[in-house]
């Protein structure tokens, strides 16, 4: 028999797992009575301060299917899905979010997909952005064009983490063991062939979104300095052309001061220059710090999390009672 983990990461999600536990069972236990499948229902909280932890230990009491591991603080979702992929034992491995965007019914769909139809990874992608702020729709459609431009790794516009995989696409994503992880870029950049999986986006069912524009932002450049050296690249190439144009109007000058002598004028000029000088260096030096930065905390070699307490922790301190 086949097993299914559904990985939900977890952060400050009291108000929407009520929702969401019993929904998934609804789902699971119909594809057990079905397909045969049984399952798994691996949560991570990833280090929640509204009583999530308390939750899920009630909900690994009243059903053995349930596992969680509980983070010693708020480590980021990349980090939780990371924990999920490293700890679940399926055959196939899910990836849902716990507020109900990700309709649990799309599961039987993704199911045929990885397990007849020769998919590795069958992905939920959002046909439209419906009830999104219009400029967060122009920046993520402007991010999505830039980065498959500058990057190897395939990104999708409209992908979302709703996804299952396969043991053998799970295991490759485990060999990626960078801190600094950009999941979409990740599960673009292993390959394989993925089915994508069309949806509307729904609204969450309770609680709020963690995620604010700016947080996105600053997620958006992080993606960008995961998979791409262009802007190395983009900085050189600027260097190098601020230098041939620099040659060029030396030269102009030397021959205008041969020619006609020399006035002093020509501070404007001097002005604009150094500040667009100046500024371009500032910029090379900032890109050129980011990718530093990065290599730093890579080098490192932190542990991606730490774990608090786990349902098996949980079990032995009350056996041991
Ligand atoms: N999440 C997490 N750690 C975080 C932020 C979010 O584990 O630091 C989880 C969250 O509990 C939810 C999922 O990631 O299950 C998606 O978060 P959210 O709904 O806030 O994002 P959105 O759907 O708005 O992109
Ligand atoms: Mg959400």
């Amino acid at each position: 028999m086949s097993m299914v983990s559904i990985i939900v990461p977890c952060y400050n999600e009291k108000e929407a797992l009520p929702y969401f536990f019993p929904e998934i069972r609804k789902v699971a236990n119909i594809l057990f009575a079905t397909k045969g499948l049984s399952f798994e229902f691996l949560f991570v909280n990833d280090g929640s301060r509204d009583g999530t932890l308390e939750l899920l230990r009630e909900f690994a009491a009243e059903d053995d299917r349930v596992r969680y591991i509980s983070f010693s603080r708020n480590f980021g979702k990349e980090a939780a899905m990371y924990a999920g992929f490293q700890h679940a034992k399926g055959d196939y491995v899910v990836l849902m979010d716990a507020d109900l965007q990700h309709p649990p019914a799309m599961l039987e769909e993704m199911y045929l997909a990885v397990k007849e139809e020769g998919y590795d990874i069958a992905a939920a992608r959002r046909v439209s952005r419906k009830g999104e702020p219009p400029i967060r729709s122009f920046f993520a459609r402007c991010f999505y064009r830039l980065i498959n431009k500058i990057s190897k790794a395939e990104f999708e516009d409209g992908a979302s983490d709703f996804r299952m995989f396969s043991r053998q696409a799970v295991e490759a994503i485990l060999e990626l063991g960078e801190v600094n992880r950009f999941s979409k870029g990740i599960f673009g950049w292993v390959g394989f062939n993925t089915k994508w999986i069309p949806y509307e986006n729904v609204e969450r069912v309770a609680g709020e979104t963690n995620w604010s524009f700016w947080k996105l932002f600053l997620y958006s450049l992080d993606g960008i300095i995961a998979f791409s050296t262009a802007p190395l690249a983009i900085a050189s190439v600027v260097g190098i052309l601020f230098c041939v144009v620099a040659f060029i109007w030396m030269i102009a000058i030397i021959v205008k001061t041969l020619v006609w002598g020399d006035p002093v004028a020509g501070y404007p000029t001097l002005a604009c220059l150094l500040l667009l000088i100046g500024g371009s260096i500032q910029l090379s030096l900032g890109i050129l710090g980011q990718y530093l930065a990065k290599t730093y905390l890579e080098t490192k070699h932190r542990p991606i999390y730490i774990i608090g307490e786990t349902d098996e922790m949980q079990k032995q301190e009350r056996s041991a009672l």
